[in-house]
């Protein structure tokens, strides 16, 4: 394990406590070290502090998605608001903690990570040239910026997350709308219809597909 982390004794005793777990661990007291170290070591998981001194966690855990490194990154901060942990997940990494947090629960994460292993996990999703970067929340046809609404962009970020597969409108209902929404599938349909016309129409394409009496699909290969 490599654990990066800025409070010095906090960071050695993370280590005292993931080596009696009967892990092997290595520690980093800032970003810029972190990152390398990340880099270079050869690592099975990187348990990860947020505010660091050099590069925060955000910026480590992004620059090695972005260089295709898939080291199981977990997430150790005394940020526990929702949205730190979705931009923390959105950036790539794999799991959360806040502070304070018990070792035995950190290492059973961890050995969760490690049987899941290091696969890919782009941070941008992506149907042949159509991108959608959950973090930066801009989508793209090739080099062309595309303008969504937040609704617009939730209804692509679901379906590009399952891309190839058909999606009944009563599952986007649920998950795009509010779970408790009493069913109108027409604002599916709707909505559907104004992505169409910016992500498909001005080029061409056929990306959001209707499967007639299921419900859509969005072309794995961007249609
Ligand atoms: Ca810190």
């Amino acid at each position: 394990m490599l654990v990066v982390e800025d409070e010095r004794r906090l960071a050695s005793a993370v280590r005292r406590g993931l080596t009696a777990e009967g892990f092997v661990v290595d520690v980093a007291h800032d970003g810029v070290d972190g990152l390398h170290q990340a880099r270079e070591g050869g690592y099975d998981a990187v348990v990860l502090d947020l505010m660091l001194p050099g590069l925060s966690g955000y910026q480590v855990c992004e620059r090695l998605r972005a260089e295709r490194n898939w080291v199981p990154v977990l997430i150790l901060s005394a940020k526990d608001g929702e949205y730190d942990q979705a931009d923390g997940l959105d950036l790539g990494a794999d799991d959360y903690m806040t502070k304070p947090f018990s070792y035995v629960v950190l290492a059973a994460r961890l050995r969760a990570l490690l049987r899941r292993g290091a696969r890919p996990r782009p941070a941008v999703l992506a149907a042949g040239d159509l991108h959608l970067d959950p973090a930066a929340r801009t989508v793209r046809r090739g080099e062309a910026a595309i303008e969504l609404t937040a609704r617009e962009f939730a209804l692509l970020e679901y379906l590009i997350r399952r891309a190839g597969q058909v999606v009944a409108k009563s599952e986007l209902l649920e998950h795009v709308w509010d779970p408790d929404a009493i069913g109108d599938l027409n604002i599916v349909e709707v909505y559907a219809g104004y992505v169409r016309r910016k992500i498909d129409t001005p080029f061409g394409r056929h990306a959001l597909q209707t499967v007639r009496g299921a419900g859509y699909r969005l072309a794995a290969d961007g249609g």
